[in-house]
């Protein structure tokens, strides 16, 4: 049986909404009061599956040699290639399913391996290499491109052409649920002559898909579609926090700098790309045809709901500010990896590399505040009678997303980070 056949069950319940069934699994790091070594383990429903503690025991036979999950990252695993990754979901799936006994039946190794999810520290699932950013939704880029440089400029003339990205730093890439500082930058408004070194005053959130690179390609070489698909190990939520002010005074010649550097949130939770598997679409038609090292022959979309909610200080609960989906990703992620290895640049296993925000074609499917309030233009109204242009000291952040199964949804998690106050700039 397939580990994404919807029949499944586990002898764990999992209610239908929530984003940990067993056709999901995904890949975490996590550790205990209990237990405080940080350990790979895998989400089923409102637990932890400790994968250390199953190879312990032998359990994961599809893993030889040393225990790759007794580690604090998921790229000794990645490493391990696409092969065993398929045997390991498969062999973690048997052992989670509601007719296989070595767990169900037995009380102490439940014990030892399944930790309820709530009294559990999560962290950063893997050790990111390097982190780029592409800008791959059309939608988002015209908005960005209509609002920068106006109606007749939206789409740069290389955009159609390429997936359009640049390098970001893999530094400050930290796990949901880490707190984000406003960050000080040089700032120029149209209207005065020289520019000020002070806090942010457009802080923004993008709401974008992560996916981690499992193997790498040596320098020199291409990737052709193929190799792409082997070398993703799965996805991620990703809020690339971005200084619109900042960028405005710094962006031209090089592109963004500092506006982005500051902090970028993952979820904690990787999805493997083969629990995506069966929410494989086509994404929009590519017109002009893309260059032959950039064809794709299949779908290489997810179909993936994807939400940006805010609370406020002042709030009791998040509010839904936009609701969109990967699918409408004008380049794929495959094609968003062929073009970056195509001049020989080597990639690494532990890159993360970021879709760019994901934006669909009605105002609620906006994936930034730029976009939402069309660069402060447009105030947005909160539910509690508050109004929001871009983030405020004390705001909350949750990024989140499913692809919606029939009875089943593979889910992944939350994504969220609280705005603190700048520090103060020298004077
Ligand atoms: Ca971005």
């Amino acid at each position: 049986m397939s580990p994404n056949d919807p029949a499944l069950r586990s002898f764990i319940e999992v209610a239908p909404e929530n984003d940990f069934p067993i056709q999901n699994l995904p890949y975490g790091v996590f550790s205990t009061t209990a237990d405080p070594t940080p350990r790979v383990g895998v989400a089923i429903g409102d637990s932890i599956l400790d994968l250390a503690a199953l190879h312990a025991r032998g359990l994961l036979p599809s893993v030889p040699g040393a225990n790759a999950f007794a580690t604090d990252a998921l790229n000794d695993f990645m490493a391990l290639g696409p092969a065993v990754w398929k045997a390991t979901r498969g062999r973690i799936s048997e052992l989670l399913r509601a007719e296989t006994p070595t767990l169900r039946d037995d009380a102490a190794l439940r014990a030892a391996a399944l930790v309820p999810r709530a009294q559990a520290k999560l962290h950063l699932p893997y050790r990111v290499m390097a982190f780029s950013d592409f800008y791959s939704s059309k939608q988002h880029a015209t908005n960005a491109g209509m609002i920068i440089r106006g109606a007749n400029s939206a789409l740069a003339a290389n955009w159609l052409h390429m997936p359009i990205g640049y390098n970001s730093r893999n530094s400050t890439v930290v796990v949901g649920g880490t707190p984000i500082r406003r960050p000080l930058g040089q700032l120029k408004s149209p209207d005065s002559p020289n520019p000020g070194f002070g806090p942010c005053r457009k802080l923004d959130i993008e709401l974008e898909m992560g996916f981690v690179l499992g193997q790498g390609s040596p320098m020199g070489s291409m990737v052709d579609e193929q190799r792409a698909e082997d070398m993703i190990f799965g996805f991620t939520l990703l809020n690339d926090w971005s200084a619109r002010d900042i960028q405005a005074w710094e962006y031209q010649p090089l592109g963004p700098f500092l506006a982005k550097a500051f902090a970028t949130t993952i979820s904690p939770w990787v999805v493997t790309k083969e629990a995506l598997e069966p929410f494989r679409v086509e994404g929009p038609r590519q017109d002009p045809a893309p260059l032959p090292y950039l064809r794709q022959h299949g779908p290489h979309n997810y179909d993936v709901t994807l939400e940006f909610w805010l609370k406020t200080a002042k709030a009791g609960d998040y509010a839904r500010l936009s609701r969109t989906n990967f699918r409408y990703m004008y380049w794929s992620s495959v094609q968003q990896l062929m073009h970056h290895a195509s001049t020989g640049c080597a990639m690494r296993a532990g890159d993360l590399l970021g879709s760019g925000t994901v934006s669909g074609d009605e105002k609620s499917e906006r994936g930034s505040l730029l976009e939402l309030s069309w660069n402060g233009a447009d105030p947005i109204a909160l539910p509690n009678g508050e109004t929001r242009t871009f983030l405020e000291d004390g705001d909350s952040v949750s990024l989140r997303g499913h692809a919606q199964g029939k009875g089943y949804r593979v889910g992944f998690g939350e994504a969220e980070g609280m705005i603190t106050p700048a520090l103060t700039p020298p004077v």
